[in-house]
């Protein structure tokens, strides 16, 4: 400001100026004739103005008046006074401009400033200099017209432009079928896409599909209904990286018109999200060891008891503290210390499941939470392990280093209700486990502590067995109701446990299957019942066959056929004088792979029976399924036959169905001639029970052979 423009720049030689006063103040206006044009050059917010350049006295509009902020009173005589209007700054170059007007052809348009009350006037000027016929300048005329208003909308609309092609949000702004007829940098930076490739599209149709079109649909769901949507809509950068875009779609009205317009808004919410992942992380986690800390101990300590209160599962407390530590820190440096802790939190990590969470309180001191599936035991076990782990040195920039902890567990229900109390409990705990001399852990509740004790005084006795096969095998007969002779022995563990006598499977045989020993105990078992088998063999009792019972851990082993197989061809005994034992809770879990195995095992040649049939699902139709031989009714239904007539029937079905699955049936737990007189009535097969004979040991079973006693 001012700009100034001049439609000729080769104006003819300046007329010589009339140097005269300026002329007595008379009221100067406009020739009457010009009435009716400066009514409506008023309309149209013009004003002109005229200079005499023989009399240098001025006329004006009362447009040009109101203009410069004159009032009509005092007109101003010349053009001095006009220019005493104009801003200090602006008012040379207009004063030049229109005196070298006269040596100028065609007109000049400037603008400049006016101040005026609350700001400034911006003021369109065209100027010329009318000649006389003979060339002669006579006088000066021009229009002026206040354009602050259009100067300052034009220039808003530039700012305006400027922002919106600056902005980091993408923008699209579309018609009301959604083609897009306005995109802004960011967007095309965004997208990958040029303005080009996006006029007249839908977002849904752009080239490579930045958003995803599901998240699209969904915004433009919401949007017929809503009339405005925004939210997080995943896409791709144009790298082709996955991302998370926030759009935000907005509907304008245009004024006084029905149709539409949207204007999409994407801004890359990634960096954000990142940053509030990285941010939620480093609130919930330890710095040094990367394990939770208690605040996201705490959090998953609740869901654990909400889930736990409504599923009635239990849930396990373990507070660890390192008993040493404090000596390791301040002997040999914080660094070394830290590495500990952070070794030692590896090593706890790798101790227990993935959905049990290990955390660290601070200093030495870790809490673990194990959940889903659990059982007192398991928290002991894991309490042991953690001891055995930590009995291993950690090698730390050339040290050896020996810590033990004491650790302290709760369990829920049992020990507390709440967060707290399971915690300030562990604690608890954890200080008996010190005082108890360190280096052990100890349970909350007393009782839960002895049963635990004479748990964990089991398993380490059973370990023990298994090593000094402490084992031997009792054999029950089979006997066969037409002849009633011996045709099978079934094969039952017992343990002399030294000091204890002996001790029967229903007591040790589920703790060998939680601590997996059962695979080491089933293995012997069926070794030596085979090798004995194959002995009464050649003793001569040739038809006889062994029954031995599988538990659900060995059925998962996966080298259980070729085991069955090696462990016949070792003993030299044909496989169909072997015969499995199964329960349906054990084939069940798993129902096709469990056919398969079974079928393996049946394609070896060895027979298999159904046990305990009758307490479990009973499902006929996969019975159907199993290559199943025999069907043992469980001694349950058998105790009560000749009393309890539902017993009776029972029996009776499961005896016809199994005639018509061509399945042999044997009577478990036959105990007295009753029994034995209703068995006999109902036509089963095979029967076995103390009415016949105890599970005996091998020489005594030896002997009962060699009488050849019928034993019904
Ligand atoms: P099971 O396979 O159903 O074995 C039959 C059980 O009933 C045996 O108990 C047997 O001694 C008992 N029994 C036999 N006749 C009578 C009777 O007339 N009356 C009564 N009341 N009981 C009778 P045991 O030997 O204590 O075995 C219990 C369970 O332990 C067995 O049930 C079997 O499931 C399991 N078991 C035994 N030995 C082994 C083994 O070597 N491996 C595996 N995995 N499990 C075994
Ligand atoms: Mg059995
Ligand atoms: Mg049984």
């Amino acid at each position: 400001m001012p700009r100034s423009r001049q439609r000729d720049r080769h104006a003819p030689p300046a007329p010589e100026r009339q140097k005269k006063d300026p002329a007595p103040p008379t009221k100067p206006a406009l020739p009457r004739d010009h009435e009716p044009l400066a009514r409506l050059l008023q309309l149209a917010g013009l004003g002109c103005w005229e200079v005499d350049l023989a009399s240098g006295q001025m006329v004006c509009s009362q447009e040009t008046l109101n203009i410069y902020g004159l009032p009509a009173a005092q007109a101003p005589a010349s053009l001095e006074a006009v220019l005493q209007a104009v801003h200090p700054q602006d008012r040379e170059l207009l004063r030049s401009t229109l005196t070298e007007l006269p040596e100028r052809e065609g007109m000049v348009s400037l603008e400049h400033r006016v101040p005026a009350a609350g700001g400034e006037r911006i003021v369109h000027q065209l100027a010329e200099a009318v000649r006389g016929p003979e060339g002669r300048v006579l006088r000066l005329v021009g229009a002026v017209q206040d354009v602050t208003r259009l100067r300052h909308s034009e220039r808003r609309l530039q700012l305006l432009s400027q922002v919106f092609e600056s902005t980091s949000e993408g923008i699209a702004v579309s018609d009301e079928q959604g083609a897009i007829f306005l995109v802004n940098a960011a967007f095309c930076q965004l997208t990958g896409l040029s303005a080009q490739d996006c006029r007249g599209r839908r977002l849904t149709e752009l080239g490579d599909q930045p958003l995803s079109l599901a998240s699209l649909r969904q915004a433009q769901q919401a949007l017929a209904l809503k009339g405005g949507w925004s939210g997080e809509i995943t896409g791709h950068r144009p790298d082709g990286e996955a991302t998370s875009f926030w759009l935000t779609v907005s509907a304008l009205q245009r004024p006084q018109e029905a149709a539409t317009n949207y204007v999409w808004a994407l801004r890359d919410i990634s960096p954000i999200k990142r940053s509030q992942e990285q941010a939620t992380y480093l609130a919930y986690h330890d710095a040094l060891t990367g394990l939770p800390n208690r605040l996201l101990f705490n959090d998953r300590l609740e869901m654990a008891i909400a889930h736990a209160q409504r599923t009635g599962q239990t849930l396990a407390i373990l507070f660890l503290d390192l008993d040493n530590f404090k000596n390791i820190n301040d002997g040999l440096g914080h660094a070394v210390g830290d590495q500990l802790l952070k070794d030692l939190s590896a090593r706890l990590r790798e101790l227990v499941r993935r959905e049990d969470t290990v955390a660290r309180l601070g200093g030495d001191e870790f809490i673990l939470l194990l959940e889903g599936k659990q059982d007192p035991d398991y928290s002991v076990r894991v309490a042991q392990r953690i001891l055995d782990s930590l009995a291993q040195p950690f090698s730390i920039k050339g040290h050896q280093l020996y810590v033990t902890g004491s650790i302290g567990i709760t369990i829920f229900p049992d020990d507390g209700q709440d967060l707290e109390t399971l915690v300030a409990n562990a604690d608890m705990a954890m200080y008996r486990a010190k005082a108890q001399g360190r280096n052990s852990y100890s349970m909350f509740t007393p009782a839960m502590n002895s049963r635990v004790k004479k748990r964990m005084d089991l398993e380490g006795a059973l370990r023990r067995a298994v090593e000094q096969e402490e084992f031997t095998l009792h054999y029950q007969p089979k006997v066969d109701l037409g002849s009633g002779g011996v045709v099978g022995l079934e094969a039952l563990v017992r343990w002399q446990r030294p000091g204890e006598g002996m001790i029967s499977p229903g007591d040790f045989i589920p703790v060998a299957e939680d601590t997996g020993l059962i695979v080491t105990i089933g293995h012997w078992v069926m070794q030596e019942a085979c090798r004995q088998m194959r002995s009464w063999h050649e003793q001569g009792f040739r038809d006889l066959h062994v029954s031995v019972n599988l538990s659900p851990r060995q059925f998962q082993e996966k080298d259980l056929v070729p085991s069955v197989h090696s462990t016949l061809a070792a003993a030299g005994l044909e496989p169909r004088f072997l015969e499995l034992e199964v329960t349906e809770s054990m084939v069940m879990s798993e129902v096709e792979e469990a056919i398969v195995i079974l079928q393996e095992l049946a394609d070896l040649g060895v027979a298999l029976s159904m046990d305990d049939f009758g307490v479990g699902y009973s499902n006929l139709y996969y019975l159907k399924r199993f290559p199943m031989n025999n069907l043992k009714i469980d001694k349950s239904f058998v105790r009560d036959i000749s009393t309890q007539p539902d017993d009776r029937s029972i029996v009776d079905t499961i005896i016809n169905m199994s005639r018509c699955l061509k399945l042999k049936v044997i009577a478990e737990g036959v105990e007295t001639s009753e029994q034995l007189a209703f068995l006999r009535e109902l036509n089963c097969d095979l029967m076995q029970g103390y009415l016949f004979s105890r599970p005996l040991p091998a020489e005594e079973i030896s002997d009962l052979l060699a009488s050849n006693r019928r034993l019904a």
